[in-house]
């Protein structure tokens, strides 16, 4: 039995590039139907996240003139990693495999044949991996690697150049909605999932048309987020500095007994001051990352909806 794939885009403000993709997923799913590898009945699944341009329009008429495409809206704005959850959770019931990628055409479309082959092998989950990064700026680049880079060091398993174009199956799914956290990180999520896994590299290219989402701002608040999620040991590191700083100051206060007794008292006045402040700092710094897991808390005991779906295109009315 070949599988049912949807294809899960998420869409905010895309007015410009989603008439350019959308032929582009359209033509793949074909291709991929005709060479037998999926079934006839696959579809591609636009999720709008409260955009303020004509994108869902764009999505109710591609649904009307073509029955491949279907659609759901967020009530509101709520964020990439929301709306790829909305779609998923969507999808999941519909369909045997999902693969989420964003819209803007940057993400090499030809990945989902080697995706589809890798779950034809036995993969439950196939993540898209960047190979090279010559399109994006030299900043954008650095900030990207280096996220990686901290994302893992804290703590926080990621698989490296991997954003969310992957595949992942309907059973994964399954497992993944008893994940009830409101914070959601996919990247970091889906491996906690477990499952075969596998990567399939592909080259990132430029942005077909309208510009990123994701400046240095919203990325610093997604690794803030991912780490902060997934791991602690962000604390464990502040227990590591308090230890050494005591010990310092435990060897500190040696020293100027030892130096009393010799006689020779300090005049200490600046050493006293730089102490202070630097105490100071790393106390509140401490204060603010703990604080950071107490509003975590705060918004998983809320427990408030991931998202909230205000419209479906005519097809796939679930009710
Ligand atoms: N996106 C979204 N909600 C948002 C921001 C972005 O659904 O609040 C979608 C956007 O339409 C795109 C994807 O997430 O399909 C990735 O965004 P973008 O291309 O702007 O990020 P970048 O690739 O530059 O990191
Ligand atoms: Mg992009």
């Amino acid at each position: 039995m070949k599988p049912i794939l949807y294809i899960v885009v998420p869409c905010y403000n895309e007015q410009e590039v989603l008439p350019v993709t959308a032929p582009l997923f359209d033509a793949k799913v074909g291709e991929l139907i005709e060479k037998n590898k999926i079934h006839a009945k696959s579809r591609i699944l636009l999720v709008n996240d409260g955009s303020r341009d004509s994108t869902w329009e764009i999505i109710c008429n591609l649904s009307e003139s073509n029955s491949r495409f279907c659609g759901i809206s967020q009530s509101r704005n709520r964020g990439h990693q929301n709306a790829v959850l909305a779609g998923l959770m969507e999808a999941k019931d519909l369909c045997d495999i999902t693969i989420s990628i964003d819209c803007d055409g940057q993400d090499d479309i030809n990945a989902m044949d080697y995706m589809v082959d890798a779950y034809l092998d036995g993969c439950e989950v196939v993540y898209g991996v960047r190979n090279r990064r010559d399109t994006d700026t030299w900043f954008k680049r650095f900030s990207a690697e280096g996220f990686y880079k901290v994302m893992n060091w804290m703590g926080a398993e990621v698989v490296f150049n991997h954003a969310d174009y992957r595949l992942v199956s309907s059973r994964v799914l399954r497992e993944l909605a008893n994940f009830k956290e409101v914070n959601i990180f996919l990247r970091g999520m889906i491996p906690l999932v477990g499952f075969k896994s596998t990567s399939v590299y592909y080259e990132r290219r430029e942005r077909l048309a309208g510009k990123s989402h994701y400046p240095l701002k919203k990325m610093a608040a997604l690794a803030l987020d991912g780490v902060t999620s997934l791991s602690i040991r962000p604390i464990r590191i502040i227990t590591g500095i308090g230890l050494f700083i005591a010990v310092l100051s435990f060897l500190g206060v040696l020293w100027s007994i030892a130096m009393y007794i010799a006689g020779r008292t300090v005049s200490g006045w600046a050493s006293m001051v730089c102490i202070v402040c630097f105490i100071g700092g790393v106390q509140l710094i401490s204060l603010g990352i703990i604080g950071e897991y107490i509003g975590k808390i705060y918004l998983e005991t809320k427990a408030r909806p991931r998202y909230i779906i205000s419209e479906r295109t005519g097809n796939d009315k679930k009710d």
